[in-house]
Parts: C-alpha cells; structure tokens; sequence
C-alpha cells in the first residue's frame, strides 16, 4: 500500500461520540465542547484550554487578548507556516522576525533579545516538528521586558518540556486540531491562558464577546448582554468536539508510536552520510508531528525517495519572503541554513513497522 505522508487518524470511539451528537441534535457549542476541554487538562495537561475553530483563530484571539494593537512589534520564527504571521497582521501590528537555530529548525533566543525594542508586545515561538523551542530562555526574555508569551504548539500537541506540558508552561498556548494535525476534529484549535482574567477573556470573545455563563436568557427570549468590545465567531462546535473526545482516547498510544519510530529513524540514520539529524535535547520531549532532518543535494534526494515510493517535503518554506511581511529579507542566517537543507518525512501512526524499515532503506540506498 502507498504510504502517506500525514495520516488523519479517526480513532474507533469518534464514530461513537460523533454518531452520538449528531442524534442529540445538538451541534453548536455546548457540553460536548466542555467535555473535549476538561479532557484536554485530563489528559494533556493542558491550562484553562478555551477550544475555537482553528489554530489560527486561537493564534488572533491570543493577541486580542495580549492586547497587541496597531503599530506594535510581534518577534517570530520565519520558519513557521504563514498563519503565525497572518495572525499578527489581522491586529494590525508589525511582524518582526527573528532567526532559526538551525540545529533544530526553533526560534534562536539570543536572536530575539537582540531584536526586542520599545515597541515589541509579543513573542510568538513555534516548536517546530513538536520539539519545544528553549522556553526558559525565551520567558526570561519576555519577562525582562514585559512582553506577552504567546506559543505557537500547533506542532507540539502532547510535547513536554522539563516535565512540564506543552500547554502549562507560558502565559498561553495555541493549539491546532486541523485535519493533519496530530489530534484532529476537522478544524479547530485551542487557547490555553495562565491568567484566570486572560481565560475569561478568551472565553467571551471566542463567541462574539457575550459570556454565555454569565447572561441569562430574559421572558423575551434573547440573552441580555451588553457588549463592551469586539468579538469573534472562533467557538468549536460540538460536534467537532465529539470527534476530539473520540480521538483523544488513544492519542497518547499514537503520540508513543510516533516517537518510537522517531527513535528507529534516529538510530538508523545517525551515521548515514550526507543527513544531518537535528538535535534532540535531554531536557524536552517532541510530540514529532514531523520528523525533519538536514541533508545534502536535498532535490536529488527528494526525487530518489519520490522514485522508491517514500513521500516527503519541507512541510513549509520560510515565510518571511512573503509579500505581506515586506518581501525578502537577508538578516537571517541560521534561517537561510535551515531552509536549504531541512526535509521531513512520514512518521505518523499509520506506518507499519515495514513502512519505517522502507523508509530507513530507501534513504540508505542513496541519492
Ligand atoms: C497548522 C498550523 C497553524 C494553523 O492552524 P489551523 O488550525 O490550520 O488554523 C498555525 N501554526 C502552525 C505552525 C501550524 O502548523
């Protein structure tokens, strides 16, 4: 059978849930989505998760809630896909981008203190492939000059850093649970928020700014609220929270296949000439939604694969070169390393151990 690149993995007990919510009738947001949340901290770790319709939506929402504004600076990774930075432009604040640790495709600390100014509001680092960007160093930075941490996990679902849960460790973290992400519902996403105040708020907003707990339905038939500021249609919906609850309950089973087959791919290419493996620090568990490396004559070795039946792709280009950051850029070396030579292949749930062995062997055999 061909192999696959991602894999939308739909666990057996989401056809139950989904079947279940879709006979209740009831499919906008209500207990299934609150559920999918507590299970969420239940089993992930997860702090205050508000669910919303996509990781870019939480990503928006997380800025609103920042209070990051026109005119302001936000520092990320141009190694990213580009909904990190279309979500900084949504607020009409300043994308700046600071370099790549090409070692392990992040966010390059020492880079983003360098590029803090009087205007910078918010660091957004995504943990690229799911290995946790160095999140002491970057928090210190945020600290020091009271800016907003606002993690871009969309990569890192189930990924730990010291002990810690992705999703416990900074003022809040993004989420995606787009259809080849790891834990899918279709579309969707979550905010996690340390701050009880920041929680509430995300909370209102994600449903056009009314706090649903907090305004009961009057004689007339229609909530009372009065809206004090702008918000958003960006709540999950029920029944893609069902289809989250469902695929939640075997995803720590999946998240142990991926990395024992990272594992298998670490061992059996360490010494294969002309593939750089990125690092893997003692001190961080990746969720591994990719498993990236750095290669020589990447297109020879793209077709060769291609030829043996094996998929692969960088998964995303840089994003700074873009027209609607301000075009191309040269102030990025460790960027310009890793974007010439980085390249990703399958390490879902779904490979047998035959694939792996496949894979390993097709990468062996040359290019
Ligand atoms: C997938 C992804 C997003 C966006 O998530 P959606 O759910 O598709 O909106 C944001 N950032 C990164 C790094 C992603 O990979």
């Amino acid at each position: 059978m061909a192999i696959d690149f991602f894999d939308s993995h739909i666990a057996p007990a989401a056809y139950e849930e989904v079947m279940a919510c879709l006979k209740s009738g009831r499919l906008s947001e209500g207990k299934r989505v609150k559920r999918f949340e507590e299970s969420l901290t239940d089993t992930l770790g997860f702090v205050n998760p508000v669910c919303v319709n996509s990781g870019t939506s939480a990503l928006h929402l997380a800025l609103v809630v920042a209070n990051v504004g026109p005119g302001d600076e936000v520092i990320i990774p141009a190694q990213t896909f580009i909904a990190t930075g279309l979500a900084v432009l949504m607020q009409k604040a300043n994308v700046v981008f600071a370099d790549c640790d090409p070692t392990t495709g992040n966010i390059d600390p020492a880079d983003v203190a360098r590029r803090v100014t009087e205007r910078t509001r918010a660091i957004i680092p995504v943990h690229w492939a799911g290995l946790p960007c160095d999140m002491d160093e970057l928090n210190a930075i945020a600290a020091e000059h009271d800016l907003a941490m606002i993690e871009d996990a969309a990569h890192a679902l189930g990924a730990t850093y010291k002990g810690k849960a992705v999703g416990s460790l900074s003022r809040m973290t993004c989420f995606s649970f787009q259809a080849i992400k790891h834990l899918t519902v279709g579309d969707g996403g979550a905010l996690c928020c340390e701050r009880d105040a920041e929680h509430v708020r995300a909370r209102t907003l994600r449903w056009f700014g009314i706090n649903r707990a907090n305004s009961p339905t009057t004689e007339l038939g229609e909530r009372d609220y009065d809206l004090t500021e702008v918000g958003y249609k960006y709540h999950m919906n029920d029944l893609a929270a069902a289809l989250g609850i469902g695929n939640l309950t075997n995803f720590l089973d999946r998240l142990a296949r991926r990395r024992a087959i990272a594992a298998t791919y670490r061992e059996a290419l360490a010494d294969t000439p002309g593939i750089r493996l990125l690092a893997a620090p003692v001190d961080r568990e990746s969720a591994h939604w990719l498993f990236t490396f750095r290669c020589d004559n990447r297109l020879q070795l793209i077709r060769a694969l291609k030829s043996r039946g094996v998929p692969c792709t960088v998964v995303h280009n840089r994003i700074d070169d873009n027209t609607v950051f301000g075009g191309v850029r040269d102030d990025l070396p460790g960027q310009v390393i890793f974007d010439a030579e980085q390249l990703a292949i399958p390490v879902h749930e779904g490979l047998s151990d035959d694939d792996v062995t496949h894979i390993i062997g097709a990468i062996q055999a040359g290019w």
